[in-house]
């Protein structure tokens, strides 16, 4: 099949908040090309339950913002990247609003916050409990209305174009029509998102596969941090394995719901004095060790005692949710299992979004800035992704590589090929997802680690040969990605010999000073 080139000034991969925010504040006479592997709003931002934290109450403060963030983050946040994201995010929640977001107001028409576990003060803005759709919405409402900015859905970037430490665009495919493109632009913005679909149980949509990780490694671009992968204690069970479980949102347990186990007993109490509004991941552990110790596959987490009229005002997208699986959270129970929620790690950046590479920025969940350190304080990952892309729009012409040297970049042929059966991507892929939840999971042990890490070796090399002799198809790609993943993750875990933050390992439970510094990986030649 031919391979077709495309020129354009802006490349942007990706069409989550950060994408989306990013080619909004790019000068208007610039052509941008948005490339998005599946529908535009398949993303993790549409699924954004909560909200985005933003210090926005006369009785809140920038210090106490920047404080809870970094107690959260156990001693391994970026403080002056913090400082950054809390200062310079309540002009941006005001951006959105000039954009047309429709934020929750209470009876006197000023914003509702939010208080979520971890804050000190109301700081989180919503809309009711769908906020990501709300963003999603309202930002392509104003991409349509630049004439410059187009969106390709259903191409997913396997490669970048890489020379001599600079980035000139990326190898996609368009997945509906098996074209392979070659995409050329003076400035490449990797917004990918996230990578909960490595494991076994995730909260993330399907395209959550960690292409962006996989595409800055393999070009030689540092990763940080990967160890400290977020779970959410409270996702919704079904008996069917669905590619994306729904989120019992922790306000959830806020409003007093409590969790029991399959023969009614109340286990949070052998875990924490503060019962069910302990922290996320203090929560996320107390569920997983009772499922491994009892043999369950879920544990149940119950609101019904509350009044009816206020559960479904305070949670319609739940309430509605649970229907759909014939849970009325009203009357009953809900069964949940943790799920893997939030990568803190990530693609290497300074406080401009500017990766190793020239030419290339990256900002959102796929990078790394170092603002959650080793856990994410709840509502601050919109806010991230909301400054850093900015920040990265205002500097990315000062980033750009030379458009003359398009002309003369080596481009690899494209692929004629053998191998078609996708049963081998399909068989390795649920190894990968099943090793990575019950050996690189909640709790961790060195001798499942270095388990993990043999078989991710393996794995590597034969995808890499199926990658390179099969025809490219999304699978392919998006398993190329994942074993990537998680093979960093395993890497990193490794090499934090202590407990911090989001890495609990048995065999090193105490948090050492030696280790108060980030895990940085970087391609071996
Ligand atoms: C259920 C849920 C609830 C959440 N709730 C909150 C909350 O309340 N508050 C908060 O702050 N955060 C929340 N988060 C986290 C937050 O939503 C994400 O961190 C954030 O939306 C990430 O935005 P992003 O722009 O970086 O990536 P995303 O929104 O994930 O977008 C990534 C985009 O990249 C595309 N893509 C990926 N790979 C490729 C490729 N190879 N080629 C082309 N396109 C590609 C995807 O298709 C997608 O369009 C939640 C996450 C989930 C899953």
């Amino acid at each position: 099949m031919e391979t077709r080139r495309i020129n354009t000034d802006y490349l942007i991969i990706g069409s989550g908040i950060s994408a989306l925010n990013f080619a909004l504040r790019i000068p208007r006479n610039k052509k941008v090309l948005i490339l998005t592997k599946k529908e535009r709003t398949d993303t993790n931002t549409n699924y954004a339950q909560g909200g985005v934290a933003a210090v926005l109450d006369k009785t809140d403060s920038f210090s106490s913002h920047v404080e809870d963030t970094l107690k959260a983050g156990a001693g391994l946040c970026v403080k002056e990247a913090v400082e950054i994201m809390v200062k310079e995010g309540p002009k941006l929640i005001k951006d959105l609003i000039e954009w047309g977001i429709e934020f929750t107001k209470n009876e006197t028409t000023d914003l509702e916050l939010w208080k979520e576990g971890g804050h000190s003060k109301r700081r989180i803005v919503h809309s009711g409990d769908f906020t990501g759709r709300e963003i999603e919405k309202t930002l392509m409402s104003a991409i349509k209305k630049h004439p410059n900015i187009r969106i390709f859905e259903h191409h997913i970037a396997y490669e970048f174009i890489e020379q001599d430490g600079a980035v000139y665009g990326v190898s996609a495919l368009d997945v509906s029509t098996g074209e392979i493109m070659r995409v050329l632009a003076k400035i490449t913005f990797l917004a990918t998102g996230g990578a909960g679909q490595v494991y076994q149980h995730t909260s993330n949509p399907s395209v959550a596969t960690g292409d962006g990780i996989a595409l800055a490694y393999n070009a030689g671009c540092k990763i940080a941090d990967m160890e400290f992968f977020q779970f959410h204690p409270t996702t919704l069970w079904t008996p069917t394995h669905t590619e994306r479980q729904l989120l019992i949102s922790e306000a959830v347990r806020g409003e007093g719901a409590i969790l029991s186990d399959g023969d009614g007993n109340r286990f949070m109490k052998d875990f924490d004095e503060r019962m069910e509004l302990a922290s996320r991941d203090i929560v996320a552990r107390a569920c997983d060790s009772v499922l491994k110790e009892k043999g369950y596959d879920y544990v149940f987490l119950d609101i019904s005692h509350k009044d009816s009229t206020l559960i479904k005002k305070t949670f319609p997208n739940i309430y509605k949710e649970c229907l759909k699986h014939s849970i009325d959270i009203t009357k009953e129970p809900i069964p949940v299992v943790p799920a893997a929620h939030y990568m803190c790690g990530g693609v290497y950046t300074d406080l401009y979004g500017r990766t190793d590479l020239r030419g290339l920025l990256a900002a959102g969940e796929v990078s790394f800035t170092g603002v959650h350190g080793a856990n994410r304080l709840a509502s601050n990952s919109l806010l991230e992704a909301l400054v850093f892309s900015t920040r990265a729009a205002s500097i990315a012409q000062d980033w750009a590589v030379s458009s003359s040297l398009h002309k003369k970049l080596k481009l690899k042929e494209g692929r004629k090929s053998i191998i078609g059966e996708s049963v081998l991507a399909t068989h390795t892929k649920k190894e990968i997802k099943q090793t990575m939840w019950d050996y690189v999971g909640i709790v961790r042990r060195d001798y499942l680690l270095n388990r993990a890490l043999r078989r991710f070796k393996l794995y590597k090399g034969e995808i890499e040969e199926l990658f390179e002799n099969s025809y490219l198809s999304r699978d392919i790609v998006e398993l190329r990605s994942l074993v990537t993943v998680a093979y960093l993750i395993t890497k990193s875990s490794l090499e934090r010999k202590e407990s911090r933050g989001l890495n609990y390992n048995k065999d090193h439970p105490k948090t050492e000073k030696e280790f108060k510094k980030h895990t940085f990986l970087k391609k071996e030649e």
